[in-house]
């Protein structure tokens, strides 16, 4: 508790540290890069890796499951057998995994990147995790002389795939600085929001609302549903209306209301609704540490966990709008 109240205020004694990074023409040639986690969203971004190196055997890729790592691998990307090869050959090393302890053990572990990396070499950790262990982890990074940031990410599958994501970046200016061309061939903007952990705090703002933004539009379009309304007039007037949120107007939860979103192909391969739990218990526990009031994140964190014991956890976080129209059926419909 201690540490998320100094925390918190270490990072409004920086608030003025908080600017769009620009883009910068630093060469990065030269970096071999390595991206370790190659799901939903990791396998887009280092298809984007690939895809602008001068040299495609330049970028280093490993996932727990071989398989992810084909389709890279069949277009010149070199595969590695763990995360202490993949970091022994990297000067940049991005983790893009679920959790904190995922991100952890590949940090900690023998085979892992802290016994491996060469020193000065720059780890990114783009997954969604626990703002103190993002800034724990830095300073055990720091003390092996290597050096960390927390870059999480908005803009979805989508936005990985097509290279906008927005990263949320905490550490130091000069780390910052050396991940940012990096970055940017990624995604379309850089945000420095402080130091290690500022990434992660504003992240899990940012799915806090999410999650109720998104619960709010799928209830507004079920209930239009149950009313007799055509759910394609419905988004079109609200994306129009006070209601446009990014919920309803670029990821729409009713399936064949926008094509290519993961609703249209009954939820697969967007963001987990277990992973917006795990989003949600984390900005839960930050709340509770520093007596913030969240009684709209309290409620989609239990919406989110009834899916999760419903197993629709793998399921897109849209899933919630056939959750509720399958959880209650009129007898007069
Ligand atoms: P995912 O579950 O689709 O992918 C995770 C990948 O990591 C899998 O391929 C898995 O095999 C691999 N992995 C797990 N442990 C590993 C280990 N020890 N070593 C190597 N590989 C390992 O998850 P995702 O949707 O790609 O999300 C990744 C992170 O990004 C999460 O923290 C999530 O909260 C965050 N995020 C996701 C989205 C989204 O839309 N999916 C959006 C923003 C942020």
């Amino acid at each position: 508790m201690a540490a998320i109240r100094s925390f918190a205020r270490s990072i409004n004694k920086r608030g003025n540290a908080t600017h769009f990074m620009s883009r910068t023409s630093t060469n990065t040639a030269g970096h071999r890069v390595g991206l370790i986690g190659l799901g939903n969203m990791g396998a887009s971004m280092a298809m984007n890796l690939v895809n602008s190196a001068t040299n495609p055997a330049d970028v280093c890729v490993y996932d727990v499951m071989p398989g992810n790592m084909e389709k890279l691998v069949s277009i010149g990307a070199t595969g590695c057998s763990n995360a202490g090869e993949l970091a022994s050959k990297c000067d940049i090393i991005i983790t893009m995994v679920p959790a904190t302890a995922h991100v952890t053990s590949l940090l900690k572990d023998a085979d892992g990147i802290f016994a491996n990396a060469r020193k000065g070499s720059l780890i990114i950790d783009c997954s969604t995790i626990d703002p103190i262990a993002s800034q724990n982890l830095a300073a055990e990074a720091i003390s092996k002389e290597l050096r960390m940031i927390d870059a999480p990410v908005s803009g979805g599958v989508t936005g990985a795939a097509a290279g906008t994501l927005t990263f949320m970046v905490g550490g130091s200016e000069d780390d910052v600085a050396h991940g940012t061309p990096t970055l940017d061939r990624m995604g379309a903007k850089i945000i420095h929001c402080g130091e290690n952990g500022a990434g992660g705090v504003t992240k899990l703002c940012n799915n806090l609302s999410l999650a109720i933004s998104m619960i709010g539009t799928c209830e507004a379009m079920s209930l239009g549903k149950r009313l007799g309304m055509d759910s394609n007039k419905l988004a079109e007037v609200m994306n129009t209306s006070t209601a446009r949120c990014w919920s309803s107007d670029t990821y729409n939860p009713v399936p064949g209301v926008i094509e290519n979103v993961p609703s249209s192909r009954d939820y697969e391969g967007g963001f987990g609704a277990a992973l917006m739990e795990k989003d949600l218990s984390l900005a839960m526990n930050a709340a509770t540490q520093v007596k913030a009031r969240l009684p709209l994140g309290a409620s989609a964190h239990q919406l989110y966990g009834l899916l999760c014991e419903n197993d629709l956890g793998d399921k897109d976080f849209g899933v919630v709008y056939k959750y509720l129209m399958n959880s209650y059926k009129p007898k007069h419909q």
